[in-house]
């Protein structure tokens, strides 16, 4: 007996998959992550993490874990509103509000589910969702999810976005998203354009800076502060699970907006609060980011350096702000052998395939940090010479 289910036909569908290179495994680290990993028994350098400044294993982050687990447990037990709010997470939200200057921030469980919550909070049915190509999946089933009409725009291309605003025949609520630091590009959007169009054509903005929060901006309060756009931007989201080293993301904007989020948010509503270590520790990573500012010159630094080798290389970037520095390579089963044969050679980095990016766009999408030395930069640009040659790919 086997329920009424055939197991077969879960491994025809992995069998077309694996065909098409577009397979996804899981791949075991054996060590904590950082600049380097051990993986395969075997330490390899890693440049895969968005753990940008290196805070999840930073001592008082985690000593700031530890605490709060001593003193509340490890889990919140309930939903925010049933009995889960406890004070790291008002402590958290008091912080990130101050961190990014408005007057409320609000915790969700992961950034996925931020903008599963958040979107579908700020427009239903009857409006319209403009949202920029390479918005994240999480983006994208909340735009679904909303059940507004949505429709895609060309990325970053604003002349597409004033198109399409133009084209409303109708007044109705319009909300234009984009992310900060585009995730799988690391290029920014437009922002100081979009903010205007917004304006002129009396929509609202959504920027989901998951990658920009920590980074971004000379203090590091992201890609709102990168623009100088703080007084034009009332809300956006950010994750705590990048450049904060923890878990769960968050809504910053006014106090009323967030207290109709509160209300209406089902993403928010109907699941557990974060763990209030989780919330210590994210508290703590802010205070690290203000008092360390050395680990973003570090991290500018380390990309400057890495980006450099890999223009001398020749290879293809995409046109990157940040540290995501994607090496574009286009064909799925060549970015999969890339990574392999870097991992061969000591080096950690994935290889990013459909559908996480458009057909014909697969990449090595290194990431570097400011933990990496130059001699680890060094190493795997290296490495990467040797496989480009033995390759021939790229
Ligand atoms: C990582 C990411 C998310 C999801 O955040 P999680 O905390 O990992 O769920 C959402 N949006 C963007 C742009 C991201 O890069």
């Amino acid at each position: 007996m086997n329920g009424g289910c055939d197991q077969s036909m879960f491994r025809e569908k992995l069998q077309l998959l694996h065909d098409r290179s577009l397979l996804r495994t899981l791949t075991q680290l054996e060590s904590a992550t950082g600049a380097s990993v051990q993986y395969g028994g075997r330490e390899v350098i890693l440049l895969s993490s968005n753990d940008y400044l290196g805070l999840t294993t930073h001592p008082e982050v985690v000593q700031a874990a530890l605490v709060a687990t001593e003193r509340y447990g490890t889990g919140s037990g309930a939903s925010r509103l049933v009995s889960g709010t406890l004070p790291p997470h008002a402590c958290l939200e008091t912080t990130l509000a101050m961190f990014k200057g408005t007057e409320a921030a609000l915790l969700f469980g992961a950034g996925y589910l931020a903008n599963l919550g958040v979107i579908p909070a700020l427009i239903g049915k009857g409006g319209l969702i403009l949202a920029d190509r390479l918005c994240h999946a999480s983006v994208i089933d909340a735009c679904r999810l909303s059940l507004a009409d949505f429709r895609i725009f060309r990325h970053g291309d604003c002349d597409h976005v004033e198109s399409l605003l133009r084209s409303r025949t109708t007044e109705r609520p319009t909300l234009i998203i984009t992310e900060g630091v585009f995730s799988m590009d690391g290029d920014l959007a437009p922002l100081p354009d979009l903010v205007s169009l917004a304006e002129r054509y009396g929509a609202m903005l959504y920027v989901d800076d998951a990658h920009g929060t920590g980074i971004m901006g000379t203090t590091g309060r992201g890609t709102v502060e990168h623009f100088g756009l703080e007084r034009r931007i009332p809300f956006h989201m950010g994750t705590l699970s990048k450049a904060l080293g923890s878990h769960g993301a968050f809504l910053v904007g006014t106090r009323d907006l967030v207290q109709y989020v509160i209300n209406t948010a089902r993403a928010f509503i109907f699941t557990t609060a974060l763990p209030p270590a989780v919330a210590a520790a994210s508290s703590a990573a802010l205070t690290v980011i203000d008092r360390e500012p050395e680990r973003r010159a570090r991290l500018w630094s380390n990309r400057q350096r890495f980006f450099d080798g890999l223009k001398t290389l020749g290879c293809r970037l995409t046109p990157t702000a940040s540290p995501i520095l994607p090496v574009l390579v286009g064909d799925a089963a060549r970015a999969s052998a890339l990574a392999e044969r870097l991992l061969a050679h000591g080096v950690y980095a994935a290889a990013i395939r459909p559908p996480t990016v458009p057909d014909g766009t697969s990449r090595i999408r290194f990431t570097v940090t400011s933990e990496h030395t130059t001699d680890q930069l060094d190493k795997a640009l290296n490495a990467l010479r040797l496989v480009i040659r033995e390759t021939g790919l790229v």
